[in-house]
């Protein structure tokens, strides 16, 4: 099946898709050249990174008919689409390992808690998954926990549901555990090196192209074959920062009494931007101990009821360092946008939505297209949908 502007902007409203900045509009009619079926051909590709530009890039391509392997280097798929559960170890940089301690199957959206509802892209795709989306209530940066903001959807049971999904779309399921230290090219192939986290043995993989799906602040200290030009845009990204504090505890801020008398989680601090790196400098405990203050003056007395908290500074993840990106020169990350012999780059961070989940769908398309295109296939584009141009 074939995702088309048309039957999008019938379903979520040409109004909600227009309100999009310009720029983003432009990537959708891009990222509109996924392949015609059978472009493939048997042409293999390696994509690296199982966080939702790596597995939409997946998906499209195996739909395509090429061979595709996915490789991520942590155990589990969607990267940033996050969701800490009980047992869950949050590792990172320089801090003690914290094990997530959650009741009654509570979930933590660490990253992404929804979905804007002019995401057309990403919710088509939930569709076409068969994973249902509701409402949500979102947490604001500015650390006002359970304010609802308008039009956000997200799957029941956290946001996680969306890559495993794709992850279970795939034939050949994305091979965890193995980070990726070294790209070349070599007689027109695709070298890919990684390195199993488990045992350390290092190994190579040969294909056609392959996707780079991984943050730019981690590609950056990737060793690579790279022109110089390619290795001056991929540094021309700046990670911003992002932190999030959250604690389980009875639901003291629903009115409702019934709900109130259950556990619930508490997102206390989201903070964002120059206070999010003022607030990641001071160590773990004084970082749950401020969101623990927060709760206090908007809860007065219910600071005790506060239990088993995680906190997550998103530039301390190892293979995010940051929660997005920001280009020092615009120009920078279209570069990026083309293809540097047989590596396509794709993610969030290379879209006009950088902070967004949808940001790494049209990334991912785009690239698909790309590949597509170099292998001899056509594209399909619905001639109605020129008009939206
Ligand atoms: C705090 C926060 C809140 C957000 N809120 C929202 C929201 O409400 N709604 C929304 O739509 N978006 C939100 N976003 C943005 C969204 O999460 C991202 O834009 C999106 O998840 C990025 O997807 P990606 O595939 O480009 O990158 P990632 O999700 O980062 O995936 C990259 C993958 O590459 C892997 N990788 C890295 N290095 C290597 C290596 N060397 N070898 C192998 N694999 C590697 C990683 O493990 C990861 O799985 C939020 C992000 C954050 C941090």
């Amino acid at each position: 099946m074939h995702l088309h502007r048309r039957r999008l902007f019938t379903a979520f409203g040409a109004a909600a898709a227009l309100s999009l900045p310009a720029a983003a509009r432009a990537e959708m009619l891009r990222a509109e050249s996924v392949p015609d079926l059978h472009s493939g051909a048997g042409r293999s590709v390696t994509v690296i990174g199982a966080g939702i530009a790596g597995l939409v890039a997946a998906y499209e391509l195996q739909r395509a008919g090429f061979k595709v392997a996915v490789l991520d280097a942590r155990d589990r798929v969607g990267g940033r689409a996050w969701t800490i559960r009980d047992g869950s170890r949050v590792e990172l940089v320089g801090e003690a390992c914290q094990t997530a301690r959650l009741s009654g199957g509570l979930y933590f959206d660490a990253g992404p808690a929804g979905v804007p509802a002019d995401h057309a892209y990403l919710l088509s795709y939930c569709r076409e998954l068969g994973l249902p989306l509701r409402a949500v209530a979102a947490t604001s940066p500015a650390g006002d926990a359970g304010e609802a903001k308008a039009g956000m959807l997200a799957p029941a049971g956290g946001m996680d549901r969306i890559p495993l999904a794709f992850a279970k779309a795939l034939r050949n399921r994305p091979i965890l555990g193995v980070e990726v230290v070294e790209l070349r090219q070599d007689f027109g192939r695709a070298e890919v090196v990684y390195r199993e986290r488990k045992t350390g043995a290092l190994k190579a993989l040969y294909s056609d192209f392959a996707v780079v799906a991984i943050p730019m602040p981690v590609l950056a200290g990737v060793r690579a074959d790279f022109t110089p030009d390619v290795r001056r845009a991929i540094a021309a990204a700046s990670a911003t920062h992002a932190n999030k504090v959250a604690f389980e505890a009875p639901r003291f801020w629903e009115e409702d009494r019934r709900t109130a008398a259950k556990r619930g989680l508490l997102v206390a601090a989201y903070n964002v931007g120059a206070p999010a790196v003022a607030f990641e400098r001071l160590p773990l405990e004084e970082q749950i101990e401020l969101a623990r203050a927060a709760v206090g003056r908007a809860h007065p007395g219910r600071e005790g009821d506060l239990a088993n908290p995680m906190v997550v500074n998103w530039s301390k993840e190892p293979f995010s360092l940051g929660a997005s990106v920001e280009w020092a020169d615009p120009a920078a990350r279209e570069a990026l946008g083309e293809a540097e012999g047989r590596f396509l780059f794709a993610g969030a961070d290379l879209s006009p939505l950088p902070g967004w989940l949808e940001g790494g769908v049209l990334s991912a398309r785009r690239a698909v297209g790309q590949i597509a295109r170099r292998s001899g296939g056509r594209t399909l584009i619905d001639i109605d949908d020129l008009a939206y141009g």
